[in-house]
């Protein structure tokens, strides 16, 4: 595995999430981090439906991880201090990779879902 220290992974100016990052765009924002920002979906699926997006523009969490191994841990701490911190022992953490799977915004980003049952497998 070859990894660097986030070279290359400046904000691209098309990008919803680094828009979002750069409060160019209007978002409900629960945390920000060195590493990250954390902002409710305009479109949640449980009571609680946070996007944990990385500062960095990468396309999805593995290259993220790829190329700053740092804020790719960060992003996942992030998940459980905010899920802890609206109550929830319990949580799913979905990082949507490729198109097929769902992704539809090529901006890393980890949801964090809680608050009501949720089922296995997903659709
Ligand atoms: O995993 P996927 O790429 O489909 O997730 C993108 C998510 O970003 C969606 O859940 C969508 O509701 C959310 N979104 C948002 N704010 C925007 C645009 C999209 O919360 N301005």
């Amino acid at each position: 595995m070859q990894v660097s220290d986030g070279e290359g992974l400046d904000a691209v100016p098309d990008c919803l999430f680094c828009k979002i990052v750069a409060g160019d765009i209007p978002a409900e924002i629960v945390s920000t981090t060195e590493y990250t920002v954390a902002f409710r979906d305009i479109n949640p699926q449980a009571p609680t439906h946070v996007l944990v997006i990385p500062r960095l523009h990468a396309p999805d969490v593995a290259s993220l991880a790829l190329a700053s191994p740092e804020a790719a841990a960060a992003l996942l701490v992030e998940t459980r201090r905010i899920a802890m911190g609206e109550g929830h022992d319990s949580y799913r953490l979905v990082f949507n990779t490729g198109a097929d799977a769902g992704q539809t915004v090529f901006h890393a980003h980890g949801h964090v879902l809680a608050g009501r049952g949720l089922d296995w497998p997903p659709g």
